[in-house]
């Protein structure tokens, strides 16, 4: 199939739905695309409390808030799995999957994807007590023992979220200070069945069917020990989805979208949004920033 657009926006996280809500407004035509649910990554998250308006939601309850707003605005999403985005100068070619969209603009806004530990055990014991959600699975450890690594607001916020149901929570990570919010890291030192174990470098996923510890290092001693654990959640960073945008000179080191201002990369029209860009800070309300940026900046040009 082949269709011919003004606006493609890849992804449907709080960056690509902001997006969209804007160009819906400035009367643009566009098309939405997702190979997942929108809300992006806010579905995978516990709970949120620093979104205006909202005291304390969940993800998945902020995310169906978002999708509710779509459908109130009549804006649908489409399936896609991008494979490539083609410049035509002008223009792009947009493939996915399903089919071939001819637009003048592109906004990717198709967020991150987890880093993996990387060690023994980890791909094997996936979906066996290795976990990356702890809003998804944290229900199946009920009760039970569980590691968090990770020392970054993820790692620190679900441990949070992780303490409510389970009966122990360690969080393993690799130095003494943390990448989290402090307000984060002092909750978990006050929370009883929270314990930290620092300057510790995970090396093995033990267990046969299913998890049964973790072996960690210790950076300084070198002494290895293993933790009994019936689950582990890794929230150690994020890799971008920028895959199909590699052959393009807009990405950092990282594989990051390097964008102006405006939210537009160094390609006329390819505008990048959200937890994809090379920034600073990565929060839903940076990402629905970059969404509006870049949504406006094409309505300026369209128009
Ligand atoms: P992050 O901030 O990059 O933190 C990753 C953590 O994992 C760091 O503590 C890092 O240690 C550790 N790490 C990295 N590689 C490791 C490895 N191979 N082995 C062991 N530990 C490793 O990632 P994130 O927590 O996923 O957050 C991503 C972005 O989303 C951040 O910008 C974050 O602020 C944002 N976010 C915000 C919120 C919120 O505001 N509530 C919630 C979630 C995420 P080092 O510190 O030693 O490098």
């Amino acid at each position: 199939m082949e269709r011919k657009t003004k606006v493609v926006i890849i992804g449907s996280g709080p960056a690509g739905i902001t997006a969209a809500i804007y160009l819906k407004r400035a009367l643009i035509d566009f098309i939405l695309l997702d190979k997942y649910t929108p809300g992006g990554k806010v579905n995978l998250t516990g709970e949120i409390e620093n979104y205006p308006g909202f005291s304390k939601v969940t993800g998945p309850d902020l995310a169906f808030k978002f999708f509710e707003q779509l459908q109130a605005m009549d804006i649908p999403i489409d399936y896609g799995d991008i494979r490539t985005v083609e410049y035509l100068n002008p223009g792009f070619k947009v493939v996915s999957d399903e089919e071939t969209i001819y637009a003048d603009y592109v906004i990717a806004a198709s967020g991150t994807k987890e880093r993996l530990l990387n060690v023994p055990g980890e791909e094997r014991l996936t979906g066996h007590g290795v976990s990356y959600c702890a809003v998804c699975d944290g229900n199946l450890f009920k009760g039970q023992v569980v590691a968090v690594v990770g020392g970054g607001n993820s790692a620190l916020q679900e441990a949070l979220y992780l303490s409510t149901l389970t009966k122990k929570v360690y969080v393993i990570h690799r130095r003494q200070g943390f990448r989290a919010e402090n307000r984060l890291v002092e909750r978990a030192r006050k929370t009883p069945n929270i314990e930290f174990i620092l300057d510790a470098i995970p090396t093995e996923i033990v267990g046969d069917l299913q998890v049964e510890g973790i072996t960690i290092e210790n950076k300084f001693t070198n002494v290895q020990s293993t933790l009994a654990v019936n689950g582990i959640f890794p929230f150690i960073g994020m890799n971008p989805n920028t895959g199909f945008l590699k052959h393009f000179p807009i990405l950092n080191e990282q594989g990051f979208l390097l964008v102006h201002e405006n939210m537009m990369t160094d390609i006329d029209g390819l505008y990048g949004a959200g937890d994809i860009n090379h920034k600073e800070l990565r929060q839903i309300v940076t990402a629905t920033n970059d969404g509006a940026i870049a949504a406006i900046d094409i309505s300026h040009r369209v128009q």
